[in-house]
């Protein structure tokens, strides 16, 4: 990074500037401490956090089944004000709203010119905040590539409007869009969770002529019928896979939708697809995953399997925002809790413990 005299005096006069942010230890040890505030260099951004979330993968991470560095400040869905642009970021200004994706591609590499942006650099590359960078449940938050990533929030939306686009909005209907869903689809998503949600959600924007939810938590399945449901089945009360062959006339679904990585969500998707029918998974899945071979007409039925890692950048989330500018998407209603940065943990417990029907809770630092 060129060091100019006018960043080496802005140095000297934020050296001793700090933040609180929630810094992740070690497995089940996060704490809200004072750390240095980030700075802008050459094409970054440092936006000051007016809203962000917790994520099911911030739990994933704070049991330490999803490693990242102790010492790493977590989370990666940011809504913010433009407190310092680096060089080289042109358009916009100090204060500006912006929404960030939880992806933050490059926009540069081969991965991300190859169209592959959640994969720029590499492997689940594109995945930078709280995960190989500081990320967003903090005061500021440094924004890399920020030419890339900064989308301009419109002045008639507000944060809570546009939060839940970063990540579970831009995951859940990217379901549809891996699937190539066409209209008159039938459609399967199993698992009615915040990114189930969505996909739901999704299948509704795209035209799906049927969706079936599948969710057993009552508050999921009443909130799966208001995100667009048909209907919605409970897997403890009964065989889906059965009442969703029935459903489609023994045909199976076009798009089956596995969001929530287990084996037996993902073989559940497998057996209620037509041949030829598209199982589009979103899951994290850990261990290992074996595909039966029966569903799959041992290889032979033209069954697709596709998975999608969250697409980012600013362009995705100009297109999302503008779902919600025109009354065609409001997540408001999965929302359900309210934290200031301070009460994080609590936040993490709750959210962690799906406590009195939490969906997905706002953070405000
Ligand atoms: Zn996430
Ligand atoms: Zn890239």
């Amino acid at each position: 990074m060129p060091q100019t005299s006018y960043g080496i005096l802005a140095d000297c006069k934020q050296a001793s500037a700090t933040m609180r942010a929630l810094v992740f230890r070690g497995p089940n040890q996060i704490k809200v401490e004072t750390v240095p505030m980030p700075r802008a260099g050459h094409g970054d951004a440092v936006i000051k956090i007016t809203l962000t979330t917790i994520c099911g993968t911030d739990l994933h991470i704070l049991k330490g089944e999803y490693p990242v560095k102790a010492g790493l400040i977590i989370g990666h869905e940011p809504v913010g004000v433009i407190h310092e642009l680096g060089q080289g970021v042109d358009g916009y200004k100090i204060g500006d709203r912006v929404l960030v994706g939880a992806i933050t591609p490059c926009g540069q590499c081969n991965f991300c010119l190859s169209g592959n942006w959640s994969q720029c650099g590499g492997a689940i590359g594109g995945w930078k905040f709280g995960n190989t960078i500081p990320g967003a449940q903090a005061e500021y938050l440094l924004v890399p590539n920020a030419q890339a990533n900064l989308a301009k929030i419109p002045d008639e939306l507000s944060d809570e409007q546009v939060l839940l686009l970063a990540d579970i909005a831009s995951t859940g209907i990217s379901a549809v869009e891996s699937a190539d869903l066409q209209i008159g689809d039938s459609v399967a998503v199993f698992a009615q969770g915040p990114i189930g949600l969505c996909a739901t959600a999704g299948a509704k924007l795209k035209g799906a002529s049927l969706i079936v939810g599948v969710e057993s938590d009552p508050v999921r399945m009443e909130m799966s019928k208001r995100m667009g449901a048909d209907i919605v089945l409970d897997f403890t009360q009964g065989d889906v896979i059965s009442q969703i062959k029935g459903l489609t006339r023994n045909r199976g679904v076009d798009v089956a939708i596995e969001a929530l990585g287990t084996q037996p969500t993902f073989e559940n998707a497998l057996r209620v697809l037509r041949p030829g029918g598209t199982l589009s998974s979103l899951g994290v899945y850990s261990g290992k995953l074996s595909v039966p071979l029966e569903p799959f007409a041992a290889g032979l039925g033209d069954h697709k399997i596709v998975t999608t890692l969250c697409p980012g950048g600013k362009e995705r989330m100009r297109r999302l925002i503008e779902l919600v500018r025109h009354g065609r998407l409001d997540l408001t209603p999965l929302l359900t809790h309210t934290f200031s940065l301070e009460q994080i943990a609590e936040a993490y417990r709750v959210f962690g413990e799906r406590r009195s029907g939490v969906l997905k809770v706002a953070i405000r630092p």
